[in-house]
């Protein structure tokens, strides 16, 4: 019998997996599902259904007219037959809500991150990456096999400097518009004028600002003034505050048509389900009717890191450091046995020390309901000592 040094025999492949996991939970970093149940729902601030459209009306009519006119599934990849009327106008009402002359629909964010980054840059190429970008465009990075630098959060300066060294001739940079961790915005503009002046390409991930920042949740690319503008590309996350699921990319027609003919994760993958383009389409009918909607869900937001005592946030998200992983997933229990479920962040979502909680707020939430949050968390975390 060969062991290797655990003493687990090495002829059962797979049983280097249970002390693994036995590691994690040592280290209060073992995950658990948790399972969401029809009548017997929490108060929610763990979701990203920041305006609640993900049960509106109209969300759902959008579902389920898709579904009978196109079916439980699209059937095939974009490329082949999975591209429905429904595919090509909801690419038509995201670029004209987002002021972009082309979309291009992929069946999940982290899809679109990925597809986007590796059709953009690849090997020859430099990629500057924001330290505080999502997963899906670290993966995507890593995919690319650009030589990819990672600057501190938000430095412009940083960035402009290894876009300046730089002996190759294609660069990069990527940055998530507003940080999915602590709901911070980045510095969007002065990133593109540093990209630009630069002669690189700027792709920003919008998944946290759509629907809550921008002229009526139209984002932080709009905040900035430059929707469409040229060597701009942006993601759109459809999961997130327009309830259904999928991703987007925009830019002008020339980015479509390389994405179309490039991003693996566009050719090889089945084309977005028709209930999630149907709800997509719905949400984006909800929000340009109701511009308001992002205002709300920022004063709901104010009202509840007010009442906690922490910083006025930019976005939608509350974040509230506690450190110790362990302990965050303890106050989490008990935020929950209260009846509210909130996110907990432990590494690898955040780094080492600033394990936390991290509530989402929802435009469709009433003010006795944030007060009602207030309490509970801020009730916890006091009984803890964390505050
Ligand atoms: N980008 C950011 C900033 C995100 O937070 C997420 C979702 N966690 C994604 C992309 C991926 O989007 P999706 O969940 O739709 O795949």
């Amino acid at each position: 019998m060969t062991v290797d040094r655990t003493g687990v025999d090495l002829a059962d492949a797979l049983a280097w997996l249970e002390p693994d996991a036995r590691l994690r939970a040592a280290e209060g970093l073992h995950r658990e599902l948790v399972v969401r149940d029809v009548g017997r729902e929490l108060i929610n601030l763990a979701s990203n259904d920041y305006l609640g459209l993900s049960t509106h009306p109209s969300v759902l009519a959008g579902a389920h007219d898709a579904v009978d006119s196109w079916g439980g599934g699209s059937t095939a990849s974009r490329l082949v037959a999975g591209t429905t009327r429904a595919h090509a106008d909801l690419e038509g009402d995201l670029a004209d809500f987002l002021g972009f002359s082309a979309a291009l629909v992929f069946s999940s964010g982290y899809l679109a991150n990925i597809g986007a980054v590796t059709a953009l840059a690849g090997r020859g190429d430099l990629i500057v990456s924001d330290a505080g970008t999502h997963a899906s465009l670290i993966d995507g990075c890593r995919l690319s096999r650009a030589r990819v630098v990672v600057v501190d959060r938000g430095d412009v300066d940083a960035v402009a400097g290894v876009l300046r060294e730089r002996p190759e001739e294609r660069a990069l940079v990527v940055t998530d518009s507003v940080y999915s961790i602590d709901g911070a915005p980045a510095p969007v503009g002065e990133l593109y004028r540093a990209a630009r002046s630069s002669g690189a390409a700027l792709l920003v991930d919008e998944a946290h600002a759509l629907g809550v920042r921008g002229r009526g949740g139209r984002g932080l690319v709009d905040e900035c003034g430059l929707s469409g503008a040229p060597d701009l590309v942006v993601t759109a996350v459809l999961s997130k505050s327009l309830g259904a699921q999928g991703g987007a990319v925009l830019g002008d027609d020339a980015v479509r048509a390389h994405l179309i003919d490039r991003a693996r994760t566009f050719i090889f993958d089945t084309g977005l389900n028709p209930a999630a383009v149907g709800a997509a389409r719905g949400a984006l009918g909800v929000l340009r009717a109701a511009p308001d909607l992002p205002d709300r869900l920022r004063a709901n937001a104010e009202r509840l890191a007010q009442r906690l005592g922490a910083d006025r946030p930019a976005a939608a998200v509350v974040s509230l450091i506690v450190g110790d992983p362990a302990v965050a997933v303890d106050a989490a229990t008990r935020c929950r046995e209260r009846g509210v479920l909130v996110g907990c962040f432990r590494p690898p979502s955040v780094p080492h020390g600033t394990s936390r909680l991290r509530l989402t707020v929802r435009a469709d939430l009433d003010a006795a309901t944030i007060d009602r949050v207030a309490t509970v968390v801020g009730g916890v975390l006091s009984e803890m000592g964390l505050r």
